[in-house]
């Protein structure tokens, strides 16, 4: 008799049509997304996009059906057949500085988070703050839509040398304790730790975690007091940036020097890669900040497709002329050589669902951050890794890494609405994702191109660094 029950209802479930099951009126405010492509960040294909119906900020429907549906209340955007929706970018290494070349450095909150945006970046981890108060200021102003930008999943100061004034002796552990402590409380998303001692490391990792954060970190080969990334991995760290370690990073010197001469065949580069893989372990490859800094000409992925510089005021782009062309690197032309090779490898191992999309870009008044993810995505394609398990990284996996899959990431029913629709298929060519005609944060939909004009000429210093509209802001390395 049960299971007679049973079956019924699954059959009355099976028959009954899909609109009278729960049809939810429109309402004023709402936006409903229709036509056009979706690459969602579940699946690996890209599907026809349906409808989308966003209200407060929450898509409430994916793949909603919408033929004799009555959407008048809302606000219906109709996108082209060549036209794609994706969820919106994460660059969990992303920097709001501009540094005209080592001169002139100051930080950025104003313009930096509009480019972001217009670049579909929806979210962005500051790989390091140097200025923790001001930026947390301009988190709070996007928060309260004072002003346009991605959310900010602010790190706090660096813990390390990288943190200006940072002495290794001045820091014990209840100190290092503490200050978690306090920028947790202000509300950090995470810690970064940049040039941190082994005595050091376990602490911050130890408390980060109290607070449920996680601690990325840029690290060294273990000579010194550094600490190469294999042992950061048994502290119990979440990410890594850079560079993976293991044994093929020998401490007897810098790990840069192994790293641009390393064969990423050797069974000890598996043998890291296993260890990530074991203890889940992000990895940020930042290839193309290996790549910019050797001669950005020379390469593919730094074709520039916007005219980066027109971002600038007319005095930071005299300043950034007066230095260019910059003198190429060839360590890092080798380190961009070799990191190909080693995310491939990583990626082949079965560490597709641990790599993510973070970009280092400095903005130094040639090329800016905010356009940096659209070359590392690139940049990973050109490793041999599939479009799609790459626009992954930069997505889904992003949210992973932070601790907010439940809620960003993906376009699914239920998260919040940080999406961007651009012309083409980026699964049939990666640069694709640089042609963004909308951007959708926290609901709010916005026009890249009206962004991009809005940002134009007012990027850096207005005359010189100590103009009295920088003053204070000032950081220098
Ligand atoms: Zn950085």
């Amino acid at each position: 008799m049960r299971r007679i029950l049973i079956v019924a209802a699954v059959v009355l479930l099976a028959v009954a049509p899909p609109s009278a099951q729960h049809v939810i009126p429109t309402q004023s405010g709402d936006i409903v997304i229709t036509g056009g492509q979706l690459f969602d960040g579940v699946r690996d294909t890209i599907v026809a996009n349906t409808g989308l119906l966003i209200r407060n900020g929450v898509l409430l429907e994916v793949g909603a059906s919408l033929a004799n549906r009555d959407v008048s209340a809302a606000r219906v955007v109709r996108l082209a057949a060549d036209e794609t929706i994706l969820p919106g970018f994460f660059d969990l290494h992303a920097h709001y500085a501009i540094d005209l070349f080592g001169e002139e450095r100051v930080d950025e909150y104003t313009i930096n988070p509009i480019i972001f945006l217009a670049n579909g970046i929806t979210s962005t981890f500051p790989g390091g703050e140097v200025d923790p108060e001001g930026m947390m200021g301009a988190r709070r102003r996007i928060e309260r839509g004072e002003q346009v930008g991605p959310r900010i999943l602010s790190s706090g100061p660096y813990f390390g040398t990288a943190r200006p004034g940072w002495r290794n002796a001045d820091w014990t552990a209840d100190r290092i304790r503490e200050e978690v402590d306090t920028w947790a409380a202000r509300g950090a998303r995470g810690f970064k730790a940049k040039g941190i001692s082994r005595d050091h490391l376990p602490v911050l990792i130890e408390r980060a975690h109290r607070h449920g954060l996680t601690v990325t970190a840029h690290l060294d080969s273990g000579s010194g007091s550094s600490v190469n990334p294999r042992d950061a991995i048994f502290m119990g760290i979440d990410r890594i940036e850079h560079f993976m370690g293991g044994d093929a990073i020998v401490p007897t010197r810098g790990a840069y020097a192994s790293l641009e001469a390393l064969d990423v065949t050797r069974p000890e580069v598996d043998n890291i890669i296993k260890l990530y893989l074991q203890r889940n372990v992000y990895y940020d490859a930042t290839v193309t900040a290996y790549g910019y800094w050797y001669d950005p000409k020379d390469m593919r992925v730094f074709k520039t497709w916007m005219d980066e510089q027109s971002f600038l005021t007319p005095h930071a782009r005299e300043v950034a002329n007066s230095r260019l062309p910059r003198r190429p690197n060839e360590q890092f032309k080798r380190i961009y050589e070799v990191k190909l090779r080693e995310v491939k490898r990583f990626y082949d191992a079965g560490g597709g669902r641990l790599i993510t999309v973070g970009t280092d870009h400095p903005s130094w008044g040639e090329f800016l951050s905010g356009f940096g993810s659209h070359r590392e995505v690139q940049a990973l394609v050109l490793a041999g890794i599939p479009p799609a398990a790459v626009l992954k990284m930069a997505t889904i996996n992003g949210a992973r890494a932070m601790g907010l899959s439940s809620q960003l990431g993906s376009i699914e029913a239920g998260k919040l609405a940080d999406l961007f629709i651009v012309r083409g298929n980026p699964i049939q060519d990666i640069t694709n994702t640089r042609n963004v005609r909308l951007v959708m944060s926290r609901g709010v939909l916005y026009d890249a191109a009206e962004l991009i004009a809005s940002a134009k000429g007012k990027m850096g210093p207005a005359t010189t660094v100590d103009d009295d509209w920088w003053k204070g802001r000032l950081r220098f390395r």
